[in-house]
């Protein structure tokens, strides 16, 4: 194993400018999904390496004339560009990192890295476009009264597993473009591709201090950067269960939190959507995508179809058949559609899931098993004749398994759209523009797609209502996530108020 920002031997914290090992010296083997074999060592940090990381990003941040937060936008902007051009650079090798490190195939690791590159480019562009305050009419001329947005200060940022370097860079690029400091914990079992990214800010001439980094497990280092008495704003991407750990951790000193968390995502298909022969093989083919792409390790995965009573039959059977021909297999192989499930914990939790399922009465379709051979690999799984009673539909699989149930009416559809704690992403399938705005409307989701699965802009708000999440990522919304407004009112005319008479 090569020092590089790959394999960087065990050195793998980053503090102050400097790669370190862990305080205690611990190291953890990185393992490959798709053969169950370590490729990487990396630090094992824990509280020590945390509390050094956040005394670094809090120097930083205070460091005043000249720091970071007082460099002007337009230096930050292109400070922004410069690593979406290295992203561009590195393309091929970080594509190539975060398939083997996540289980994704090459051509998903290249795109991550495509959209890793477009947040960069479209924070920088956001915030060297801003005016620099809002003046207020204070209703008076006596009085400048403005509002400014400053950083908020140090930010630790919580990323989790199946976008390893996208999660991380939707709070990376705005924390840095609003002149934050930050401590990222990326997820410690894919921590490679965050750890390269830090090289290319350091490439890119980010100073000392402002981006640091603690390689480790939630259970220590996540922890201690949620309650961290200097943390300023605590920034969580993963399960609900670990979000709610970091909200309660985080309240003891008040910081500023926000909660990406899971989703149990609905794809609501109405028959006239597929009338025509060219409009059916559409929408199974767009329910396929939904649930299975990155082997449905994916926040917004179409996980529930809910298909109208009178196509049901035919449009699962077709799914099903097309479920059934997913070549699986390891990401860098040619043909290669969908990779290995993360580790073999997730597999046995996706097993679990299914076996519940068919418990509850639940008709296997296709998939429902692992296939021979090494790696975390697991069968895209159509389940049949599901209800909203059941775990399956209820609970988040992460996993490629897709639930169907049915309806008979709008109102219906509505209903099971929106029958859910979560409340992250959905979508509509109708040639009725009409049906689709209404439905649309009444869908309590962060995102609906019409007529479509999955793709996102950032320039638009990401995130959930409900239990999937607090606050938004992307958008102009994703940048606010990392300021303060601040009102400053100058008095141009001061005199006594004579509210007291001495
Ligand atoms: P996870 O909650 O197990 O871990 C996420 C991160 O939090 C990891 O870095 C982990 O080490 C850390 N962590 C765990 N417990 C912690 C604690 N008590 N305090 C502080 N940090 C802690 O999640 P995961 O399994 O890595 O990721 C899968 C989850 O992420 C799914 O639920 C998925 O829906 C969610 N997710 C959501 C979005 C979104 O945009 N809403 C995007 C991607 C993933």
């Amino acid at each position: 194993m090569a020092d590089t920002a790959e394999h960087r031997t065990g050195r793998t914290v980053h503090v102050a400018g400097q790669w370190r090992d862990a305080a205690s010296g611990a190291t953890r083997e990185i393992l490959d999904p798709a053969d169950g074999l370590p490729f990487a060592v990396v630090a094992e940090g824990d509280e020590k390496d945390a509390d050094l990381a956040v005394e670094a990003a809090r120097r930083a941040f205070d460091g005043g004339q000249g720091s970071w937060p007082r460099t002007p936008a337009a230096e930050r902007a292109a400070l922004l560009r410069r690593v979406a051009a290295l992203l561009v650079r590195d393309r091929e090798r970080l594509g190539l990192l975060e398939s083997r490190d996540a289980g994704k195939t090459v051509e998903e690791g290249r795109v991550d890295i495509d959209c890793v590159a477009d947040a960069f480019r479209y924070f920088a562009d956001l915030v060297a476009a801003e005016a620099p305050g809002r003046v207020v009419d204070a209703g008076t001329p006596e009085v400048h009264s403005v509002v400014v947005h400053e950083p908020v200060g140090v930010c630790a940022l919580i990323t989790p597993w199946n976008y390893p370097l996208l999660q991380a860079s939707w709070k990376i690029a705005p924390a840095l473009a609003a002149g934050n400091t930050f401590v990222v914990k990326p997820s410690e079992i894919t921590p490679l591709t965050t750890i390269a990214l830090i090289d290319l800010l350091v490439e890119a001439g980010l100073p000392d201090g402002v981006a640091n980094l603690v390689t480790g497990p939630g259970g220590s280092a996540g922890v201690r950067l949620a309650e961290h008495p200097d943390v300023d704003l605590v920034s969580f991407t993963g399960g609900l269960a670990s979000g709610v750990k970091v909200a309660q951790a985080a309240a003891v000193s008040v910081k500023k939190v926000a909660l990406e968390l899971g989703g149990k995502n609905p794809n609501v298909v109405f028959a006239d959507a597929c009338a025509s022969e060219e409009g059916f093989d559409t929408a199974v083919d767009q329910a396929l995508n939904a649930a299975f792409i990155h082997s449905g390790q994916v926040c917004s995965a179409g996980s529930r179809l809910i298909v109208e009573e009178s196509v049901r039959d035919r449009f699962v059977a077709e799914l099903a058949l097309r479920a059934s021909r997913i070549r699986l297999g390891r990401g860098t192989e040619d043909g290669v559609e969908c990779g290995p499930l993360v580790s073999e914990q997730h597999r046995a939790k996706v097993e679990a899931h299914v076996a519940s399922a068919l418990a509850e009465g639940a008709v296997l379709r296709t998939g429902g098993k692992r296939p021979e051979g090494p790696g975390w690999f697991y069968e895209p799984t159509v389940l049949d004749a599901c209800h909203r009673g059941m775990k399956v539909v209820r609970e988040e699989i992460f996993g490629p398994v897709l639930t169907v149930e049915t309806f008979r009416t709008e109102d219906e559809a509505v209903f099971l759209a929106n029958d859910t704690e979560y409340g992250l992403a959905g979508a509509v399938w109708t040639a009725d523009a009409g049906r689709a705005r209404r439905v649309a409307d009444r869908m309590r989701h962060g995102t609906v797609w019409i007529n479509d699965f999955h793709p996102y802009l950032p320039q638009a708000e990401w995130g959930g209502f409900g239990r999937s999440g607090v606050g938004r990522e992307l958008g102009p919304s994703g940048l606010a996530e990392y300021r303060e407004a601040k009102h400053v009112y100058q008095n141009l005319a001061p005199r006594p108020v004579r509210w007291f008479g001495g």
